[in-house]
């Protein structure tokens, strides 16, 4: 490696954009005098319903508030069980804990890293009341499978599709069709409102129902009185971040080409790479070449960490020490202290517990040029080159 490789500019692993339009019509909200959950929510809640074609949606302060929501409109807490994959970020078990439930962790499949659901039906027990399925990187699963899957045992579906925004199956958009469809716009999502999360729904009640649960279980309010007849919370998204959402959404088809085309780049060039340094035999596992379901949230590879005589953590000490930013998504939910507290163990899922130590994610959002690609690709085939075994 050459010395001025370390003076280039430090490539994060994924990076939000806003642009002046953006910027603006948040300046505009703000001089307003209306900046709490208002007009531009529910202008923002309109579009994203035409977007989902026509299915009732409602926004939330977070993708936690809406799961938890989620998982209340399907009427599932003490001494249910919901299945889910133990590869995800915490928070999607954490609202099973959260309500009362009990999280039931299936294994991956190893190719799309999503709870592999051929394994699904010998977890199902009289106790379970939902799947919650993860679409990590923006991959769905099998959506035909998932929902066959629930109709023959009768289990509501809270899709996780925190990053799945603009991914897609069979032509139609996720969350377009299903049950209950959980997005995140989270500051790292391909749609942000720097903090933000909607849920498409069933029908009209459901939707009233979940405006209930996210303002404290209010039913009136005004000069006829106010009253509360269910336990809700403050889980209601703010003009602000609506009117970012708003300018977002105008963006996403343009971001989803960038990233689309970034993520073919990337398998080009690490196979190119790879092959130049003589790693053909090394398994380093590439993403599924999907460019039509996938809305490429991320690229992650799989190390092949039994060929290399360092941890997945040294790796990436040297890509950063090459200006090089990289995430862990994730590591297997059953070995946090809490979990395994509550008696999970991560050997229960021996799949999820390899990729859980050996998933890396690598820069990808819509403001890299090919330079940064090309650059990447070659630092990690020069680490792992680097640190092979031998
Ligand atoms: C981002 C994310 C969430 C949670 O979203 P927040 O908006 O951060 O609360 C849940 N599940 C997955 C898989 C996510 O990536």
């Amino acid at each position: 490696m050459s010395a001025n490789e370390n003076t280039l500019p430090f490539i994060p692993f994924t990076r939000p954009h806003f642009n002046q339009e953006t910027i603006d019509a948040v300046a505009e909200v703000l001089r307003s005098g209306w900046v709490t959950s208002g007009p531009k929510l529910a202008e923002f809640e309109t579009t994203l319903s035409e977007y989902f074609g026509g299915r009732p949606v409602r926004c939330f302060a977070n993708g936690t508030a809406t799961m938890k929501i989620a998982l209340q409109l399907a009427g599932i807490g003490l001494g249910d069980e919901v299945i889910t994959t133990p590869i995800s970020w915490v928070a999607t078990s954490n609202v099973i804990l959260g309500v009362g439930a009990t999280p039931v962790f299936v294994d991956i499949d190893p190719v799309t890293r999503n709870i592999d659901l051929d394994k699904v039906a010998a977890a199902i027990t009289p106790k379970t009341r939902a799947i919650m399925p993860v679409y990590l990187a923006g991959l769905p699963v099998n959506m035909d499978q998932l929902y066959s899957l629930a109709k023959q045992h009768q289990l509501r579906v809270i899709e996780d599709a925190a990053q799945a925004f603009g991914s897609q199956w069979k032509g139609q958009k996720i969350g377009s069709f299903g049950d209950l469809v959980s997005f995140s716009f989270q500051a790292n999502k391909n749609l942000s409102t720097v903090e933000g999360g909607c849920l498409v729904l069933n029908n009209i009640e459901e939707a009233k129902l979940a405006e209930k649960l996210r303002l404290q279980g209010l039913t009136r309010q005004g000069m006829d009185g106010m009253d509360v007849d269910i336990l809700g919370g403050k889980d209601n998204l703010t003009d602000v971040n609506a009117v970012i959402g708003l300018h977002q959404l105008k963006q996403l088809p343009t971001f989803q080409t960038r990233r689309t085309a970034l993520a073919r780049q990337y398998f080009d060039v690490i196979r190119s790479e790879m092959k130049s340094a003589g790693l053909e035999s090394l398994k380093l596992e590439l993403p599924v070449e999907n460019f039509t379901d996938s809305n490429w949230h991320m690229f992650q590879v799989v190390l092949p960490l039994d060929q290399l005589n360092v941890d997945r953590a040294q790796i990436m000490t040297d890509l950063k020490d090459l200006g090089i930013g990289t995430g862990v998504h994730y590591p297997t939910i059953t070995g946090f202290t809490l979990y395994q507290n509550l008696g999970y163990k991560t050997e229960s899922t021996p799949i999820a517990q390899r990729i859980g130590r050996s998933i890396l994610t690598l820069p990808l959002f819509p403001g890299m040029t090919d330079e940064d690609i090309n650059r990447i690709a070659s630092a990690l085939a020069g680490i792992l080159k680097k640190h092979l075994k031998n």
